[in-house]
């Protein structure tokens, strides 16, 4: 037989939304169990430098402010645990969630702050030199290739404007687009085509991203001429896209067509009572740990609000 657990507050995730839910959630008693899943700690543990999340003046490393993250809720009385959520069912009260396919929760509120994936190209090179020169994030990133020249991946509204966002930093932004055109809005399209330090290159292809310890060049091909060039570079942006981590909740909750969970908005309520989203899963515009922190934190406060209006707690 199944092993059952009954909680009043189960939060998913363990990225900065996670962390900070269960934070919130712990100092207002409401003994949160939290499960950290395939990534625990989240997206940050894959980068180097973060210099943009306030209170480090001198930056962290993304996996050291995870483990400060993971430390506070843990000190705040959250129960962190392994494991990943595996099925849902959110047709009924309490919700149920089952870990690893075995352990059912019922819970009378649930977080979800499963965050989202950044979509790579799948070189050896982009993953080996991940964080000292390749990113898949201009406004996190962008800041560290002031001067530099830089290439980015991607044809649609994100990469446009991540494209314009690097070109008011970086010298030359060499933008790489696979077919003769490029899917974003027309007025994205014309606001990079207007800058005068985006160079775009159509029809091109990215075959490896070059250097040792650092990047210094993409090796690329025109797929019309199969012409073969180096750009010289210093950095190199990947923007094909994000795919949030909602699989699991797939015909149980409301979803936009890429994925993102709904939330309602100014709130993280969801369409379903008791449920609440935070983060990257329901945020396909900012995508920043400060964002996701903040959106933890409404989070646990809505859950505790909607917990305390039924008695619960
Ligand atoms: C390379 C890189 C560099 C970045 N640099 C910066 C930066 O400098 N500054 C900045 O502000 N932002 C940066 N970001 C963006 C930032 O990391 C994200 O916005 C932030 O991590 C989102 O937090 P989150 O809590 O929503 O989700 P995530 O960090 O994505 O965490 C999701 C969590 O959910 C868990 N999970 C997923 N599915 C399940 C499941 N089924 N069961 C249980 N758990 C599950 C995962 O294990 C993980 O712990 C960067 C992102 C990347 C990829």
């Amino acid at each position: 037989m199944e092993a059952t657990e009954r909680v009043h507050c189960l939060i998913i995730g363990s990225g900065p939304a996670g962390y900070t839910a269960a934070i919130y959630a712990a100092r207002a008693n409401l003994k949160p169990v939290l499960y950290q899943g395939i990534q625990p700690g989240g997206q940050l543990t894959i980068t180097t430098e973060v210099e943009n999340y306030p209170g480090y003046p001198d930056g962290v490393q993304g996996p050291q402010m995870m483990v400060d993250f993971e430390k506070q809720a843990a000190r705040m009385g959250a129960d962190i645990r392994y494991g990943i959520a595996t099925k849902v069912d959110f047709s009924s009260l309490p919700h149920k969630v089952w870990i690893d396919d075995e352990k059912l929760i019922e819970a009378d509120s649930v977080i979800i702050s499963t965050g989202a994936s950044a979509k790579w190209l799948g070189l050896e090179s982009e993953q080996r030199l991940n964080g000292y020169g390749v990113s898949a994030c201009a406004v996190c990133d962008g800041f560290f290739f002031r001067g530099k020249e830089v290439a980015i991946v991607g044809a649609g509204d994100t990469a446009c404007e991540e494209a314009i966002y690097l070109s008011k930093l970086c010298t030359t932004v060499h933008m790489l687009i696979r077919k003769d055109a490029m899917r974003a809005s027309k007025i994205m399209q014309d606001r990079v085509l207007k800058a005068p330090n985006i160079r775009v290159y159509w029809n091109t292809e990215t075959l490896e991203i070059l250097g040792d310890q650092k990047v210094h060049a993409v090796k690329v091909k025109n797929n019309q001429s199969g012409e073969v060039a180096e750009i010289p570079i210093q950095g190199f942006f990947v923007a094909i896209g994000h795919q949030p981590n909602s699989d699991i909740f797939k015909g149980m909750i409301e979803m936009d067509e890429a994925g993102y969970i709904k939330t309602i908005p100014g709130t993280s309520k969801t369409n379903l009572e008791g449920v609440f989203a935070a983060g990257d899963v329901q945020d396909k515009h900012y995508r920043q740990a400060v964002t996701a922190a903040g959106s933890g934190c409404m989070a646990a406060l809505d859950a505790e609000r909607y917990l305390s209006a039924k008695g619960i707690v």
